[in-house]
């Protein structure tokens, strides 16, 4: 068995997996189950302050991605994609499927998007029905001030649409201040179930746009608004995966009960920062790093395989490569969610040190000591 350092998916406690294995049963036409479903929605709205309405979708995080440009694309609609980093302009490509037409706003993929740029970039050319924006694009680890700029494209009318699978859960993201229309989740990031399951909250606004669309919507599955009365019509459109959403509600009480979550992923991958830099290694990002992953420029003298490969094979430690522009650029320690403990950062720090050695790479301290020594407890 690996210890699963990953941007995700991350480890998964014991009490999720045991919640996974309870009797199961028939979720179309068990009132218990609406109910339980329903309390579970509400819940997810209590842990980001809000009153937009949230839904559990089977498929994993990606699905609430598409479903969010599927249920509001109409063809020819103007679609601002915001680009700085590889899961941002990735919305582009939901966005031509369903024939919208998308306009990138790129920033440096280094750092987040700067507010005053794209506040004159808006004010040139507004005329857009959505945005898309990331919070933590994972594979640069970078955070975008998701809120704010919901905030400053509410104020041309442009609804929002944001991913936050990376981010939601481990840092702190005020829904009930911001002007978010849709807000993706996925269950295996800092939440800390198996992959499986997306996690989407709606506003009315956004259900508006969809019920006035001129077209019907181009998919069944990806389809919101055929999820938007589940409850009043005690029907789901497709069955539900009971123990994925068993295990779901089990790591959200998990999280609810976990006073100092945040505190904890700020400093845990504060002292990660410092360690991997008081080393002389280099990170990617220049500011605005996320506190749920941290991502390592490659050292000269390794790639990205050996050290992944090395990892696995001597210390039993999984830690993720990159894609896209990113492949084999940059290597990614998760901490988040039941990942995010000094124990397993000190074993993935101290692996790291001991494969960048043995391929002839000096390291200027001991990253786990220097880990040690700035973390909380
Ligand atoms: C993980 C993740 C998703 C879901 O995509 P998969 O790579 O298929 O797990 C979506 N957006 C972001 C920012 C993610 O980190």
């Amino acid at each position: 068995m690996y210890k699963i350092m990953t941007a995700g998916p991350s480890q998964v406690r014991e009490n999720v997996r045991e919640a996974r294995a309870l009797p199961c049963t028939n979720p179309d036409i068990d009132p218990a189950f609406f109910d339980f479903y329903h309390e579970t929605c509400s819940l997810l709205s209590k842990a980001l302050h809000t009153d937009l309405t949230a839904f559990i979708l089977g498929g994993e995080g990606i699905l609430g991605l598409e479903a969010a440009c599927a249920s509001l694309t109409e063809p020819g609609d103007r679609v601002l994609v915001i680009d700085n980093g590889i899961f941002g302009k990735g919305f582009a490509d939901f966005v031509k499927i369903y024939e919208g037409d998308a306009v990138l706003f790129t920033t440096d993929y280094h750092e987040p998007v700067p507010l005053d740029a794209l506040a004159a970039f808006l004010e040139k050319d507004h005329n857009f029905k959505y945005a898309t924006v990331v919070h933590c694009d994972t594979p640069s680890g970078v955070l975008n001030d998701v809120e704010a700029i919901s905030m400053l494209l509410d104020s041309y009318g442009i609804m929002v649409v944001a991913d936050s699978v990376a981010g939601m859960f481990g840092e702190p993201l005020d829904l009930g201040h911001s002007k978010i229309d849709i807000l993706c989740g996925g269950s295996q990031k800092a939440l800390s179930c198996p992959p499986g399951l997306t996690m989407v909250w709606v506003s009315d606004r956004a259900f508006a746009a969809m019920e006035n669309r001129k077209t019907p919507i181009r998919s069944f599955y990806a389809n919101l608004l055929a999820m938007k009365d589940y409850y009043e019509d005690q029907w789901f459109p497709y069955t539900m995966p009971v123990s994925d959403i068993n295990g779901l509600r089990q790591a959200l009480d998990n999280f609810l009960a976990d006073k100092d979550v945040f505190e904890r992923h700020a400093c845990i991958a504060h002292a990660t920062r410092e360690a991997i830099k008081a080393a002389g290694l280099s990170l990617y990002l220049k500011k605005g790093m996320s506190n749920t992953v941290t991502v390592v420029n490659v050292p000269q003298g390794i790639t990205d395989r050996e050290l992944l490969q090395g990892m696995a094979r001597d210390y039993n430690i999984l830690i993720s490569g990159c894609f896209d522009v990113l492949a084999g650029k940059v290597v990614r320690i998760g901490h988040m969610g039941e990942s995010c403990n000094r124990k397993d950062v000190v074993d993935t720090l101290y692996a790291m040190q001991k494969v960048l050695e043995a391929h002839g790479i000096p390291l200027k301290c001991d990253m786990k000591e220097k880990f040690m020594e700035l973390s909380c407890s």
